[in-house]
């Protein structure tokens, strides 16, 4: 889990789960996992009584004023509060999902999304020109994390902020990362940047064009208009998608520079160099015979890393300091790679042009505790059985590979768990 460490902050809405549109924030999953956006989960637990809800919300007043909030703020925005029991709903069903990458980035990155989004470059191009200038990060990528994450302002939620965050509060799992958010939710309305009425989100609580939830605006939020408020929520985009700018600025965005390229990689090359744990310059990376894969040398932007999201038999990208910037929203490889190849396309750039292992499907919590479970009793430390595809699990199925004769890729594919079986 990320948000906890300050890592996470948005949320990728693709109508996955259908509905609203907005659906599987990987804040809630336990990590990143290599074979696409999933939320890994910490299991499916019993969902809260909604008779205790009440009885939660009394005693979550004194300690809301004790947060710094007013009787006021507080009699206004949690009088007639409900338990919302579609919040939860969405919440378990998500624990589950699991979708491989090339799934994830074929929607995230459809030919509707690039179309769209050259058509909100041109709408926006004054706004995107004074965002550009101020915070140095390229317009392509600002409106890259629009796309993803509301579909261009179509779906910024409309679940009121206030009762999806108290609901998921009470309800326990992650209930004080919840309760965290709740109270920078009312920090929100008692700062007066949006009436009750406007004050909507996704259901687990991120809010408007580029749905940040409420620590992230209370911590970047920008007024970039200057009408005195940050306002993230209604039709103008403006505060919204300069808030996405300064929040990328902040972490550590490179001006002019790529977040990652596709690479092809040599005939007998080192699996065990590629991750995110081994970071070599360009020069270092050619004398591998890694390439662009279009064939050209590498250009040169400084100390990368080769990522292999689907393993050997998927594309390889070579990727750099601001693939890090954009994982400060979203942990996830799948979610950064789709921001940066969107942002690619709506720059002129062509699709990926590996092809996807697509006859593969996605483990599922279940099978990747399994896989752990056996990887484990063949004598590969997994740093225990939690269905969550970290560090070690990764470095446990590469030392099975090659104990096994196989690609060391790291990929935790269904042949392999069929292998250990
Ligand atoms: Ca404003």
């Amino acid at each position: 889990m990320r948000a906890a460490c300050g890592r996470v902050l948005l949320v990728a809405a693709f109508g996955l789960a259908g509905g609203a549109g907005l659906a599987s924030p990987p804040w809630l999953a336990q990590g990143p996992l290599p074979t696409g956006m999933t939320a890994g989960g910490t299991g499916v637990t019993a969902i809260g009584d909604p008779a205790g809800f009440e009885t939660w919300l009394q005693g979550f007043g004194p300690r809301a004023q004790a947060a710094g909030l007013s009787s006021w703020t507080l009699e206004r925005a949690l009088a007639g509060l409900r338990y919302n029991a579609g919040v939860i709903e969405k919440d378990r069903n998500q624990s589950e999902f699991v979708r491989p990458i090339w799934d994830y980035l074929d929607r995230a990155v459809s030919d509707q999304r690039i179309e769209n989004g050259r058509a909100a470059l041109h709408a926006h191009r004054r706004l995107l020109d004074r965002i550009e200038a101020t915070y140095g990060v390229e317009r392509e990528v600002v409106v890259a994390v629009w796309g993803l994450e509301s579909s261009y302002g179509q779906n910024r939620g409309d679940i009121p902020v206030i009762e999806a965050l108290a609901t998921l509060a009470y309800d326990g799992r992650r209930g004080a990362f919840f309760e965290g958010e709740l109270i920078d939710a009312l920090k929100i309305v008692q700062a007066g940047d949006v009436v009750l009425r406007d004050f909507t989100g996704s259901w687990a609580g991120a809010m408007g064009h580029t749905q940040f939830i409420p620590s992230s605006y209370l911590a970047f939020a920008v007024d970039f208009d200057g009408d005195g408020r940050r306002d993230i929520w209604s039709d103008d985009p403006a505060d919204a998608l300069a808030s996405t700018a300064a929040y990328l600025a902040r972490s550590g965005w490179q001006t002019g520079r790529p977040w990652g390229m596709e690479v092809t990689l040599p005939a007998g090359f080192d699996y065990a160099l590629s991750g995110e744990r081994v970071e070599k310059d360009v020069a270092g990376w050619q004398a591998l015979g890694v390439r662009r894969a279009d064939g050209r040398a590498l250009p040169d932007h400084g100390a990368g890393s080769v990522l292999l999201p689907a393993g050997a038999r998927g594309a390889a990208f070579l990727v750099f300091a601001n693939f890090h910037a954009i994982e400060r929203y979203n942990a996830a490889d799948a979610y950064v790679i789709a921001i940066g190849h969107l942002s690619d396309r709506l720059r002129g750039g062509g699709p990926i042009r590996a092809a996807w292992p697509r006859e593969d499907r996605a483990l599922s919590f279940a099978e990747r505790q399994e896989l752990q479970e056996r990887l484990t009793r063949a004598g590969h430390d997994t740093g225990g059985v939690d269905g969550k595809m970290g560090p070690k699990t990764l470095a446990a199925v590469r030392a099975f590979q090659r104990a096994a004769g196989l690609v060391p890729d790291g990929y935790a594919s269904f042949d392999l768990l069929e292998r250990l079986r």
